[in-house]
């Protein structure tokens, strides 16, 4: 799938959303939370895509909804122009090899059972990967020496490994399944600070090596900043703001997005850095505000917000923004 500008889309998400059900008495629906609405983004060939906003606002459920390991409510999502929604549950599970996933919590998503090396190789066991077990193995070896991981340590449990090293072992199981895109969902959040950018050098390197692309998902603006060639800004389950990386920290146009960016400590001593307040609570996605879902915390808002619910739009080249301001 080639766009007119030449780029080759791996990801077509289009207007995802994922609502929960929420049981009330006698086992009955009684209402749902919005998690995610209407999320549309596309993911281009070795391309960081990211998603970033405050914690619950639908980043994670949208990674997760992509891959389909919790079912949409409505929306499409293409892999390469094929409707995921079409396929078959065997076909789903051979496709998310193409698809992988890295988990933000590297202690709890590998067997404290099983030596790494044989966590790296039972995910091509599983996916029918290489010929032989000798095989598995020399692929799994090489895999874990490219994230960082010294071969005399592959019959070593995880409980021997540091939190970074575990994360590391964790992408290798990843890569071994030769993924075009991985989603990394929060996955330096768990790490001591000076760990984490060993972790995204590593998940850069690879990107140029191996061509993948990544979805990111995290809720931290500076490793956003680091990671990303363009970035979605999530608020309540929708997109309100999305761009390339460096317009959107040079020229943020949503009042949500100017909020976050005004919080992070800024090294250039001449970008205005006035804090930007957000009055008022997160609202809750089981009851949503009317119209614009931040006008309740928005020091813009004014009456119109409340009733209408803004429409994305294109304000300069691929800067899309969803709100009354700009229209
Ligand atoms: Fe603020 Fe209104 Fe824009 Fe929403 S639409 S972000 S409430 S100005």
């Amino acid at each position: 799938m080639e766009e007119k500008s030449g780029r080759e889309v791996i990801l077509d998400v289009r207007n995802l959303t994922k609502e929960f059900p929420v049981k009330g008495g006698f086992g009955k629906v009684a209402k749902s939370v919005k998690a995610v609405t209407d999320v549309s983004f596309k993911i281009y060939k070795n391309e960081t895509f990211s998603l970033v906003g405050e914690s619950g606002c639908g980043k994670s459920t949208t990674g997760r909804t992509v891959l389909r390991l919790v079912e949409p409510t409505r929306g499409e999502v293409f892999y390469r122009g094929e409707d995921l929604a079409k396929l078959s549950k065997k076909e789903m599970k051979k496709m998310r090899t193409k698809m992988q996933m890295v988990f933000q919590d590297p202690y709890s998503s590998l067997n404290p059972r099983k030596t790494i090396g044989a966590i790296v190789e039972e995910a091509m066991e599983i996916n029918h990967i290489g010929a032989s077990h000798a095989e598995r193995t020399q692929k799994a070896m090489e895999m874990l020496t490219k994230v960082g991981i010294r071969g005399d340590q592959y019959y070593r449990y995880p409980h021997e490994f540091s939190g970074g090293q575990k994360q590391r072992i964790g992408i290798a199981r990843a890569l071994v399944l030769n993924p075009e895109i991985i989603i990394c969902d929060e996955p330096v959040s768990a790490l001591d600070v000076s760990i984490q950018s060993q972790v995204l050098n590593l998940l850069n390197d690879l990107k140029k090596e191996l061509n993948i692309s990544y979805l990111f998902i995290s809720h931290n603006m500076s490793v956003v900043r680091y990671i990303s060639d363009r970035v979605g800004v999530m608020y309540l389950g929708s997109i309100v703001e999305e761009t390339e990386t460096e317009e959107l920290f040079a020229n943020p146009m949503h009042p949500y997005t100017k909020a976050l960016l005004s919080a992070v400590p800024e090294a250039d001593p001449h970008r205005n850095t006035e804090r930007i307040e957000l009055t008022g609570e997160i609202p809750s996605p089981m009851n949503p505000p009317s119209g614009c879902t931040f006008h309740n915390r928005c020091p813009y808002a004014t009456e119109e917000c409340s009733v209408m619910k803004p429409k994305r739009r294109e304000i300069s080249d691929g800067h899309f923004v969803a709100c009354h301001m700009y229209e």
